[in-house]
């Protein structure tokens, strides 16, 4: 399947990245050069095939892997490129990467700011074992909080996966859910209850005792693989720890705020693509003798999706330049991005499905074998208010800020 055409691109038409470092412009300008080359031929299987790891997109990580863009969030020590600005890079990448698939998009984001940026708390031997494979993409990583009845709650009490200490060993039992990469993934950073604290421990996911599921069969995000992970009396050298045992919760916390500036970005990416497909056809289709886009009611919509548009991208490009200022939590912007852009995608994707009428709700017309990417789009848009942090949970964060925690717990 193929998508019969690329709309123009019209982000550069109205956005100017002029005021971003000119690093963070040239990775823009990289990304962008990538995924049209080895993304965007693959977008249209990747989002409509049902998930199989055997259809993961080995090859695409590892070519991301050889040109450095796995790289992009981590300095040299690692083998990273060492960027003066590494959080506004990754998040334009992320963008560059959903705006032809958020799926990969979302590999992305799971492997390299979420398992990846965990690691970077890990020691020397951590990271030189499980991040550096991650950076040249010969192994993949996941991240695990969910569990069947643990997400949007993380405290001790709710986390059942427990790590008992068994001399210079953890046993390790329960059940981690939606775990993205799980199906192809050489290792998970697993959030574990030990006691009353939490720890964050890397996991081998050959290791005796674990069993990945089967893929999960979702809405859209179709690249995105995930499935449950369980584990029982899996054994694991307390060397595995990321950082001190007690500081699991914070250090996921702090890994999940840099992922929630990368899925607003991600959601940016989605929300362009659907504001070009629109445009696009808008400017084409007739009615009434007219094109659409002399309607009154398309353009006026049109020009406030735009205006979104400015702001989620500025939003996710704040907070992430905040956090490479040295803040080290920039929660509400984190938040406020998240929130905005994920919104502005589903948002965007629905006017793109509305825009195109009957074609908007196609896969592909039988007639002549077009395929057609704002239902793609639609379907995809979804998830990115609910993961890494549902969007009640971002407004709760930004609440915290406005009332404080005696008021709002
Ligand atoms: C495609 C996909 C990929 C994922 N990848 C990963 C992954 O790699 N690693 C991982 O750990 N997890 C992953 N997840 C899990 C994801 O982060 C959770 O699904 C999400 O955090 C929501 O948790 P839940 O599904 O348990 O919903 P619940 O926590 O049960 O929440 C259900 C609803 O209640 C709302 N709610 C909860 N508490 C409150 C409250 N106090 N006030 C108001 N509303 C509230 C929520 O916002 C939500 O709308 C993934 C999920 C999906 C679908």
């Amino acid at each position: 399947m193929t998508d019969r055409r690329t709309p123009p691109r019209l982000a550069d038409q109205l956005y100017h990245d002029r005021l971003l470092p000119a690093e963070t412009r040239a990775v823009r300008a990289e990304v962008r050069a990538f995924a049209a080359e080895h993304v965007a031929p693959l977008a249209s299987d990747l989002g409509q095939l049902e998930e199989d790891p055997a259809r993961f997109p080995f090859e695409l990580v590892k070519a991301m892997g050889e040109r450095g863009l796995l790289g992009i969030p981590f300095g040299t020590a690692d083998g990273g490129r060492g960027l003066g600005q590494p959080m506004a890079a990754t998040a334009v990448t992320i963008e560059e990467l959903a705006y032809h698939s958020s799926g990969v998009a979302a590999i992305y984001d799971v492997h390299c700011i979420l398992a990846g940026h965990a690691l970077r708390h890990g020691s020397p031997r951590l990271r030189d074992r499980y991040l550096r494979p991650l950076l040249t993409g010969d192994a993949i990583g996941a991240f695990a909080t969910t569990e069947p009845d643990a997400s949007t709650d993380l405290s001790a009490a709710a986390v059942r996966t427990v790590a008992s200490r068994d001399g210079d060993h953890w046993v390790i039992d329960g059940r981690k859910r939606f775990i993205s990469n799980a199906p192809v993934a050489a290792f998970v950073v697993a959030l574990c209850r030990t006691g009353d604290a939490l720890a964050e421990i890397v996991v081998d996911l050959d290791a005796d005792g674990v069993t990945v599921g089967p893929p999960d069969r979702k809405l859209g995000n179709r690249a995105q693989l995930t499935a449950d992970i369980a584990f029982n009396q899996v054994r694991v050298p307390l060397a595995n720890t990321v950082g001190e045992p007690g500081r699991g919760l914070r250090i996921a916390l702090a890994t999940l705020t840099r992922g929630r500036i990368g899925i607003a970005a991600s959601g940016v990416g989605i929300a362009q693509a659907a504001f070009d497909e629109a445009v696009h056809h808008l400017s084409r289709r007739r009615a009434f003798g007219k094109r659409l886009g002399e309607f009154q009611h398309w353009q006026f919509l049109m020009a406030d999706r735009a205006t979104e548009l400015e702001n989620a991208r500025n939003l996710y490009l704040k907070a992430a330049l905040n956090l490479d200022d040295g803040v080290a939590f920039p929660e509400p912007e984190a938040a406020m991005a998240k929130l905005y852009a994920t919104r502005l995608a589903v948002d965007l994707a629905r006017d793109a499905v509305q825009a195109l009428g009957g074609y908007g709700f196609l896969r592909e017309l039988a007639a002549d074998g077009s395929t057609f990417t704002p239902e793609r789009l639609y379907r995809d848009a979804k998830v990115s208010e609910i993961y890494e942090g549902t969007n009640e949970i971002q407004r709760w964060i930004v609440a915290r800020e406005i009332f404080g925690r005696d008021i709002t717990g």
